[in-house]
């Protein structure tokens, strides 16, 4: 099995601002390996919150010896056998799992979805996801989205509840809210949760920091909206303590380590009596894609990273206004 990294930067449609920054392109590391005459794809798209970056995929990829397995049939064995704890280098673990299905199910003649038996259930509708801005500027943001009927509104700043009541007054859409660990406080929290719900908003993710687990324990208590665990779910380990603080869990490749994991997490959360999102970072279509394939497992989606993207390399999932269809073609079912 032979493996090779190559580093390309994808271009945002618009400047990206959350409450960690704002970006205008995101490095990722695209991999590819090869067997057997097949040559199969995956991406790491490594992000600084969970102690990634472009060097530390490629240094951790480049490390791998898996000279000594048969073929990528052996992936429990291989992915057993990455060095570190799990949860250290996720985007580049994802990006091997995702190598590694891609090519069992190239060798098989499936497509990922048949692979796991998920052929014949349907995906949920996918969230478009509007970075933060101004409430002046975000109307031409929703313009813009009007072909998406469920929208997920980045917040976490001052301004939040203005900004939903300008998008409120322009778009009937479906509004669920992404506060990515901006509100301090529980009494912030409280208050701008209250607000929101009687603007209609379905669901929050992530309203506090991942630290504060205690104060979010409190939240569920008492909030009149559902909360989605996003900074606090790594991998499946990381499930069992959130269930009497959130009410759902957003599961991405790049925060599991891949697929084989994400599968994992569904049950034990499930187990845990919560709900399920799939989500991504910003990410090709390869990473989206792989994703896609194992959305008919979750109760939500948020699988539009490709979608921010101008310069994405390769086409897979189709997501028109929100409707999720994966490729039927053997593996992945990319085409560049
Ligand atoms: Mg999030």
């Amino acid at each position: 099995m032979k493996l090779r990294c190559t580093p390309y930067a994808l271009a945002l449609r618009h400047p990206f601002t959350i409450t960690r920054g704002t970006r205008t392109e995101v490095p990722v590391v695209f991999l590819e390996l090869e067997h057997d005459g097949i040559t199969a794809r995956g991406e790491a798209s490594p992000n600084a919150r969970y102690g990634e970056t472009t060097s530390s995929v490629i240094e951790y990829l480049g490390s791998l010896d898996l000279e000594h397995f048969p073929d990528p049939f052996a992936l429990e064995e291989i992915l057993r056998s990455l060095p570190g704890p799990a949860t250290a280098n996720p985007s580049a673990r994802a990006a091997l799992d995702i190598a590694l299905h891609d090519w069992i199910s190239k060798k098989t003649g499936v497509s990922l979805t048949e692979y796991f038996g998920l052929k014949h259930l349907p995906l949920p509708e996918s969230s478009f996801t509007i970075g933060y801005d101004s409430p002046r500027t975000i109307r031409g943001k929703i313009e813009e989205a009007a072909g998406y009927p469920i929208l997920k509104i980045k917040l976490g700043f001052e301004d939040d509840v203005e900004i939903i009541e300008v998008i409120r007054n322009c778009t009937s859409a479906r509004l669920r809210v992404d506060a990515n660990e901006g509100w301090k406080t529980r009494e912030t929290a409280i208050a701008r949760i209250t607000r929101l719900a009687g603007l209609g908003v379905e669901f929050v993710e992530q309203p506090m920091p991942a630290a504060q687990l205690d104060d979010m324990r409190w939240l569920k208590s008492c909030s009149p909206l559902p909360l989605i665990a996003d900074e606090n779910v790594t991998t499946a380990q990381s499930i069992p303590a959130l269930a009497d603080a959130f009410h759902g869990i957003n599961i991405k490749l790049m925060k599991s380590g891949g697929i084989r994991e994400a599968a994992r997490m569904v049950s034990v959360a499930r187990a845990s009596g919560l709900s399920v999102m799939i989500g991504c970072m910003i990410e090709s279509s390869i990473g989206i894609t792989a994703a896609g394939h194992i959305a008919p497992l979750c109760d939500y989606a948020d699988l539009d990273g490709a979608l921010l993207v101008t310069n994405d390399p390769y086409s897979g999932l189709i997501n028109e206004g929100g409707r999720l269809q994966v490729p039927s073609r053997p593996g992945l079912g990319l085409r560049e």
